[in-house]
């Protein structure tokens, strides 16, 4: 599309079940943004639209296991989202939520036009329903046993174990797994969208009228359509979420998938009256940025419902992210295998250009890429401040040095073959960074934009002004003949941080903001139609000392962060522990080898410290028919008094051994945790002296 009038940029909704980790930024709020800050640049009409999903079984799910409201559960989370992405400088110009009235009544409207023109299917089918918790459950959450490999925590859609593809009616003695309850069959009614009615037109609509989309998306597309299309439930049976607009539909709520981009829609009509300009208008330009998860339901599922409703744009691209893992494992909410975004803002707070830098450079745009701690670490200290701020500084301070803080004249008689190969660099640069950006070539554009300071360094490092000021007059001043040169290479170079600046900005906004302040210059210099020119700073002008724009990272941040992400690890069950190697795992012994083991129960009689030794105690206990004297390693643990008339597990046939002169005969049994504390084993009631532990 040439030229629109306007442009309306939306970013996948955040599901409001959690906090957002930077997975989620990289996959498609930055790129967003990037794109969204370069087109205000450019002068252009655009908004940029987003808000927190608050639908759909995983919240109401979650409700009911903590005891909670849905909306308690996203009244958590929405306001979290909106922080951390605020804070990143992800500049929406809304970030609203579904569960808004004007997104209930948008929502309903759509799909009660959708049903007048007799666009829907009902149909009655069985399905799966928790009789103890009142809900239909849907397959994820059915449990049971796998028919094919007997795992017993298969779900009613996979078997993690084995992988395979199930349905909740080949699980052995299916189990809700909210209440354990054993699901019914029900019958129950909903309204079917016919995707397949709009087979044709998408594949003309994609396969033939967008062919410049990314080559992830108009793959998975094109597979979804050489497969074939069929009718999609558009009604779940629940309570929570946007209620079905028709008296017979009680009980019934929009499946999360058809409410959610309608929110797209209703957070326009939120934010602005002139909001039928962007979406019924075809002369705007509508681009979703999302993952690659919600391909199909943008490019495939979305716009048949646009088109079947009438009078509103089609997306013009869709350009997908693929996904961000972490440390070569993908990222798991559930195992806490994730960098939080709020997290990070606290670790290092002011350094959100870090990320952004370091999610850009590396975005998973053509295929699943891995953020690494020591990656972020390298092209901080590599890139961002030994090519970057190394440039931008070394100019600052010697125009002070050298110029006495002002802009110097450009003596245009003087002007070398290294000053107009870096004047026709700075004239260059802006197309090249344009053209990645307005193709999603976010990487590629950031690239070009590092190339031109990379460029700044060499000329500076080919004019050696420092060296120049060497030539002095016998009464110690630079001659005139060296302070023009000085004067040439160092305009230039102020004229290309002012470049730097306006081409930086989609990227890093919080840099750009901190250069402005240095060159004493307003926002408005950021306009992408100023990039390019060489006069951006005026001669004579006086600029600020310079600012630390970016600061080393050391090994010692780094090792932290790599330390937190790993002890927040929450084991998977079963499968995924057992690829955690478990350092203190032992070889595995027969049954005859534990039965060597003689554990008994004992109770504590006496107790006391041995003297002289920090560590120790001297226990007595008794076992029953007979009364051990026991030491043990325990005296920063538990005081003697504390332990007197307790139960404890003791291995009863280890061999006598003498410590600090007592003979200890048998060992008491304790845990120890990761940070080495020890706690003692005991029965859970009183048990006999003696009783033998199997
Ligand atoms: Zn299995």
């Amino acid at each position: 599309m040439q030229n629109p009038s306007r442009y309306l940029v939306t970013a996948a909704l955040p599901y409001a079940n959690g906090p957002v980790h930077i997975g989620h930024l990289a996959g498609c709020y930055l790129p967003a943004d990037i794109y969204v800050r370069y087109l205000r640049a450019c002068k252009k009409d655009v908004l940029f639209i987003c808000g927190s999903d608050e639908h759909g079984v995983p919240i109401t799910i979650r409700a009911l296991k903590e005891g909670v409201t849905p909306q308690e559960v996203v009244d958590r989370y929405h306001p979290m989202i909106k922080e951390s992405m605020e804070r990143m400088g992800i500049s929406f110009d809304i970030y609203s939520r579904t569960s808004h009235p004007v997104h209930h009544e948008t929502a309903a409207a759509f799909f009660k036009k959708l049903h007048d023109d007799g666009y829907f299917e009902v149909k009655e089918t069985e399905q799966y329903f928790d009789e103890k918790a009142g809900v239909f459950l849907a397959d994820r959450y059915i449990t049971g046993t796998c028919p094919v490999c007997g795992y017993e925590k298969a779900y009613g859609d996979q078997c993690e174990k084995c992988g395979s593809s199930l349905s909740p009616e080949q699980l052995i003695q299916p189990r809700s797994a909210l209440s354990d309850a054993i699901p019914v069959k029900r019958k129950t009614k909903h309204w079917y969208f016919p995707l397949q009615r709009f087979e044709g037109w998408l594949k003309e609509w994609i396969l033939e009228g967008h062919k410049e989309w990314k080559n992830n998306v108009y793959g998975q597309c094109k597979s979804w359509l050489e497969n074939g299309l069929q009718s999609r439930a558009m009604t779940r049976d629940s309570h929570w979420g946007v209620k079905v607009p028709l008296p017979e539909a009680e009980g019934k709520v929009l499946y999360v998938w058809f409410d959610a981009p309608i929110g797209y829609i209703s957070a326009t009509k939120e934010l602005t009256p002139r909001w039928q300009d962007y979406w019924c208008d075809n002369d705007t330009r509508l681009i979703h940025f999302i993952g690659k998860d919600n391909i199909v339901f943008h490019c495939i599922i979305f716009p048949s419902m646009l088109k079947a409703h009438g009078g509103f744009v089609l997306p013009d691209n869709v350009p997908a992210n693929e996904f961000l893992n972490i440390e070569g494992d993908k990222v798991s909410t559930s195992r806490n295998w994730a960098v939080w975004v709020h997290e990070y803002l606290n670790d290092f707070p002011d350094a959100q250009d870090i990320m952004r830098y370091v999610l850009c450079a590396n975005a998973p745009e053509t295929k699943d890429n891995d953020f690494t701690w020591k990656d972020f670490q390298d092209r901080n200290n590599n890139e961002l401040v030994a090519i970057l701020g190394n440039f931008i500084n070394r100019t600052w301070v010697l125009m002070h040095k050298l110029c006495s803080g002002k802009v110097p004249r450009l003596h245009e008689n003087l002007l070398d073959d290294d000053d107009r190969w870096i004047m026709d660099e700075i004239k260059s640069a802006p197309q090249k960074v344009s053209n990645c950006i307005e193709q999603f070539k976010f990487r590629d554009a950031l690239f070009e934009v590092m190339e031109l300071a990379r460029k700044g360094n060499q000329y500076m490092q080919k004019k050696e002004p420092w060296i120049k000021a060497r030539q002095t007059d016998p009464d110690g001043k630079i001659t005139a003949e060296a302070q023009q040169d000085i004067d040439n290479a160092l305009h230039l170079c102020l004229q290309l941080t002012a470049n730097l600046a306006i081409l930086i900005h989609p990227f890093l906004p919080f840099t750009a903001k901190k250069m402005l302040h240095m060159m004493k210059v307003v926002d408005r210099m950021l306009f992408w139609e100023n990039a390019g020119k060489l006069n951006l700073l005026s001669t004579g002008y006086s600029l600020r000392a310079p600012e630390l724009l970016f600061r080393k990272i050391e090994d010692e941040e780094i090792q932290k962060q790599i330390e937190k992400l790993k002890a927040g690890l929450v084991p998977a069950e079963e499968k995924n522990a057992s690829q955690l190697p478990d350092e203190n795992a032992k070889a595995e012994i027969s049954f005859q080898d534990f039965e060597k083991l003689d554990l008994r129960i004992g109770t504590v009689l006496t107790c006391e410290k041995v003297k002289n030794v920090d560590k120790l105690l001297k226990l007595e206990v008794d076992l029953g028919h007979e009364k051990r004297v026991i030491v043990s390693g325990i005296a920063q643990h538990y005081s003697p008094e504390e332990l007197v008339g307790r139960q404890v597990v003791i291995v009863a046939n280890l061999a006598p051994r003498k410590i600090k002169g007592i003979e200890s005969k048998g060992m008491i049994l304790t845990a120890e945790d990761a940070n080495g504390n020890l706690h003692l084993l005991q029965p859970d009631q009183f048990t006999e002296p003696g009783s033998a532990v199997k």
